[in-house]
Order: C-alpha cells, then sequence, then structure tokens
C-alpha cells in the first residue's frame, strides 16, 4: 500500500483545454478519497494522470515516494476499475478474475499455456498463487459461485463486482475508480456503495474514487475533494464540507435538496432585506464583519427550513411541488420573487396550491460574498 501526492499538478490537452489547474493533493495511506463535481470539472483527467493513463503537463505525482510523472501505467502498481467495466465478454469470471495476473508476466508462451484450462505451462507455484488470489477475491465479493459464469450471463451488479475483483486479485499500492457504480440502478449503487466501504476497511487499501454524484461520495469518501473547472474548490471530510462550505458552489454542490440562495442587502442593525418585501433580522453576533449595505446571498438548507405562522415567517409562498418521502416531506414555495424547497416533518397535511409560510433557523444559515469568489463569510 501506498499514499499519493499531487504537487501543483495541471493538464492541458492538445487543442488548448485546460481541463485541470494547480490541483495539489496529499492522500494518506490507506486512506479512501473521493474526487466529485460536476461533468467536465477535470476529476477523470487527474485520475487518469495518477494512473499513467493521461500525460501530466504540469507539476509532479508521486506514489508512496516514488515520482511518477514519466513511468508507465503498468509500472505505477495501480489498478483501475472503469463505469463500464471493461470484462472480457469470451472469458468466464474466473479467467476474467485472472487474466490481468498473467498478462503482467508478459511472457507470452505463459499466458497461452494458462488460457488452457489445465493452466499448463505455469509454474505450480504460479499457479497456487493466482487460483489462491483469485479464489480470496471471490469469497471477498462473493463470487463463489460465479467462478464459470460468462459476463453476459450477470447482473450488473456482479459485473462490477468482478471488475473490483480483477483489480483486488493485482493487490496494488492503489486502488484508482472511475465512476464505478453510475451504470447501475439506485438501489443497486446504494448496494455497491456499502460493499465498497467495507472493501476499504477489510483491505486497507488506498483509494481514489470519482464521481458526479455528490451522495455517493459523501457517504464513500473520509475526504472529498470538490471540483470545478479543473481547480480545486474545497477538500475535507464530508461533515465539513456540508457544514463549512468553502464558497457559494461548494453549498449549492453539497447536499440535497441544494441550498437555497437569496440575494440581498445588509441594513441597519444587521436587517437582511431582498426583493419581495423579505426582511430577516440576521444574528448579531454571529457574522461580526458584515457592515450596513454590503452586497451578500444568504444561503439556507432546506432541512433548516419549517413551516411558519404569518407572524415569524421569513417567506410566504404556494405550495408548488409537494414531495412526500414517508419520514419527511420536500416541498417547494413559490411567489413572484423566488423559489424556495424545503424539507419539512411529514403529516403536516399540505398540498399543492396551499398557500404557506416558512421560518428558517438562522444558526444554520450562511452567508456568502457577493463577488466572482462568492466565498463564506466566516460566523464567530
Ligand atoms: P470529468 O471527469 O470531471 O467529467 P474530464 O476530466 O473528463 O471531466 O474533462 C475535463 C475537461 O477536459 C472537459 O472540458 C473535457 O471536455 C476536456 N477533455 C477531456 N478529455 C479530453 C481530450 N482527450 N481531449 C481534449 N479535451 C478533453
Amino acid at each position: 500500500m501506498a499514499g499519493v501526492r499531487l504537487e501543483s499538478v495541471g493538464k492541458t490537452y492538445p487543442g488548448g483545454v485546460r481541463a485541470v489547474d494547480g490541483v495539489s493533493l496529499d492522500i494518506s495511506d490507506g486512506e479512501f478519497i473521493v474526487l466529485v463535481g460536476p461533468s467536465g470539472c477535470g476529476k477523470s483527467t487527474t485520475l487518469r494522470m495518477i494512473a499513467g493513463l493521461e500525460s501530466i503537463t504540469d507539476g509532479d505525482i508521486f506514489i508512496g515516494d516514488r515520482r511518477v510523472n514519466d513511468v508507465a501505467a503498468r509500472d505505477r502498481d495501480i489498478a483501475m476499475v472503469f463505469q463500464d467495466y471493461a470484462l472480457y465478454p469470451h472469458m468466464s469470471v474466473g479467467r476474467n478474475l485472472s487474466f490481468g495476473l498473467l498478462r503482467r508476466r508478459r511472457h507470452a508462451s505463459r499466458i497461452k499455456a494458462v488460457f488452457s484450462s489445465s493452466y499448463r505451462g505455469a509454474s505450480r507455484k504460479e499457479r497456487l498463487d493466482i487460483q489462491s488470489r483469485v479464489n480470496e477475491a471471490a469469497v471477498v465479493l462473493g463470487l463463489e459461485d460465479l467462478l464459470d459464469r460468462r459476463p453476459r450471463e450477470l447482473s450488473g451488479g456482479q459485473r462490477q463486482r468482478v471488475a473490483l475483483g480483477r483489480a483486488i486479485v493485482r493487490d496494488p499500492s492503489v486502488f484508482l475508480l472511475d465512476e464505478p457504480l453510475s451504470n447501475l440502478d439506485a438501489k443497486l449503487r446504494g448496494e455497491m456503495r456499502t460493499e465498497l466501504r467495507r472493501l476499504h476497511r477489510q483491505l486497507g487499501a488506498t483509494m481514489v474514487h470519482v464521481t458526479h454524484d455528490q451522495e455517493e461520495a459523501m457517504t464513500l469518501g473520509d475526504r472529498l475533494l470538490v471540483m470545478k473547472d479543473g481547480v480545486v474548490q474545497q477538500g475535507g471530510p464530508p461533515a465539513q464540507l456540508y457544514e463549512q462550505p468553502a464558497n457559494r458552489f461548494v453549498a449549492s454542490f453539497i447536499g440535497t435538496p441544494e441550498m437555497n440562495f437569496i440575494e440581498g442587502v445588509i441594513e441597519d442593525g444587521l436587517m437582511f432585506k431582498a426583493d419581495g418585501e423579505v426582511r430577516i433580522q440576521l444574528p448579531k453576533d454571529r457574522w461580526p464583519s458584515l457592515s450596513v449595505g454590503q452586497q451578500i446571498t444568504l444561503g439556507i438548507r432546506p432541512e433548516h427550513l419549517e413551516l411558519a405562522s404569518d407572524g415569524d415567517a421569513m417567506f410566504t409562498g404556494e405550495a408548488d411541488v409537494v414531495e412526500q418521502l414517508g419520514d419527511r416531506t420536500d416541498v417547494i414555495l413559490a411567489n413572484d420573487h423566488r423559489r424556495m424547497t424545503a424539507r419539512i416533518a411529514s403529516g403536516s397535511g399540505l398540498r399543492e396550491g396551499d398557500s404557506a409560510s416558512l421560518r428558517a433557523d438562522l444558526s444554520q444559515a450562511h452567508v456568502f460574498a457577493v463577488d466572482d469568489g462568492e466565498n463564506r463569510i466566516a460566523t464567530k
């Protein structure tokens, strides 16, 4: 096992697309890191540069203590798992698992030999070693009964497990996972997430996982790296990103339903004023740096809003969407000026078309600067 370090790594594709810009990252040995961000933000390129599948334009990449900028992919001691599984359709599960090991020997005659069912030509020790590694991986992933099947005879989840198994048998220093769960349906994706976590615990391996799905990132990662336009916006454990987003982008990207944002101005006595006669008294000691006349964006997560009587409401609108989710209900209230999403307790009886008011827990609210960076303004 080994850690991975990126120092100011950048990538400009031929044609001039700057896909990754100045990414620095220190991944500890055994850590589960998730690179997350919207499509096109540069996460796959970053992963592929770690893998050695893409050249680096600037910066350095280290795996363990070794600088690998110029080391070929096959010599980096990594294993990569792809979204499309990349299994060999004509080989059984067992052969799919063992093939990578055999190919690495780079002796054509041996490969040929091991393709015959008797493994003729490989030494007894090699045979036993490969078999035991395949068996171990099969047990870890619950594939023991499927070793003779072809990929087409497997479900999507089983195929993805074989793809993972193929990485495991190689016993790499680092696992690189490129959207490995994206082709699975929602239920299976949930199950495979749990399985990946368990696998990570069991193997104690360094894993770098790429996804555009913030929920997947939050449930999997020890630490997340949120990217946008090739630049890391914030890195940290899931709870930190949720509670202290560095800027409006991270705040909107992390958490579902998405945070509500209201742009307005600070008036005397830390009164926040926005279009639509919104007037919210901000807690006086929470944002000591705010000054009268300052433009800000107030951010409030749906789960920090609740139904209110008119008297202490910050927003009144008509229920446009009411989604019953069992233990809770997501509602979108709209008026002429804005739409607000609230996650409220079930049993309110609120129906689409009803008028309703919301109150916010301002101790959980965030304030963002209105400028290019839209950084979060520190609380006391
Ligand atoms: P993500 O994985 O976050 O969706 P990518 O790393 O695949 O993003 O892509 C980052 C940016 O680089 C995008 O603008 C994409 O169009 C561009 N890009 C990716 N691969 C290539 C390539 N081979 N040639 C040119 N541009 C590319």
